[in-house]
């Protein structure tokens, strides 16, 4: 607060001018203040609750969606491959055949046996295909530096060992391929027949749905 100046030359003390108009424009900036916090708060609370879909997100160029508003249209990548189809699929397959040939395989594939059999189209095993493609989405996840220095030890042990196992096992998917290095072969093996639970359903449909009450009186 000024503290009222120097008496005048007529002896009288400075009215204390300042006081009023300035406590005036305290409470006229606090006002304001208010103002602007509430106008905030409101634009908040539209965001918050009525996302419009159609119109891009204000925090889009930070890479992220508005608030409380659901995720774009497009899914989160990647998806897993067995939900692809056509180009979308091949193109994927190709990158993952890539990184089989080209990294999988010379590091980690054993010899051919009857004990670890392969095949040299394992594109044509689904099974294969879904497991080996988790796998390699996992080992991007793990080799990044975000995954800490353990990274790859935890993909080594809890997704390489159990892939390799399953993929390679001698009862596996690939048993009726290659299981030696000299004699390339494939057969996909057949999968048991669909459930039978369908059929029982729709005999459960076409009986009686419920039995009538006996002690029902009846009109
Ligand atoms: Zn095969």
């Amino acid at each position: 607060m000024p503290e009222p100046v120097e008496p005048s030359p007529e002896g009288e003390l400075e009215p204390v001018r300042v006081l009023d108009p300035d406590s005036e424009g305290v409470e006229a900036t606090v006002r304001r203040l208010m103002d602007r916090q509430a106008q905030h708060e409101q634009q908040l609370d539209r965001l918050a609750s009525a996302p419009d879909p159609g119109s891009p997100s204000p925090f889009a160029a930070f890479g992220m969606p508005g608030f409380g508003g659901p995720p774009s249209a497009a899914p989160p990548e990647p998806r897993p491959i067995m939900e692809l189809d056509g180009e979308e699929r091949e193109d994927e397959l190709d990158a993952l055949s890539d990184w089989v040939d080209d990294f999988l395989l010379p590091v980690y594939g054993a010899e051919v046996t009857t004990a670890a059999p392969w095949c040299l189209q394992w594109q044509e095993h689904d099974d294969v295909v879904a497991w080996l493609h988790a796998l390699w989405l996992a080992y991007q996840q793990h080799k990044d530096p975000e995954a800490g220095l353990s990274g790859l030890f935890v993909w080594h042990r809890d997704f390489l060992t159990h892939a390799v196992a399953a993929i390679r096992s001698p009862g596996g998917p690939l048993s009726a391929c290659m299981t030696s290095p000299d004699r390339a072969a494939h057969r996909l093996l057949p999968g048991p027949p669909p459930s039978a639970r369908t059929e029982k359903a729709t005999a459960d449909a076409s009986a009686p749905a419920e039995p009538a009450e006996p002690d029902e009186p009846t009109s």
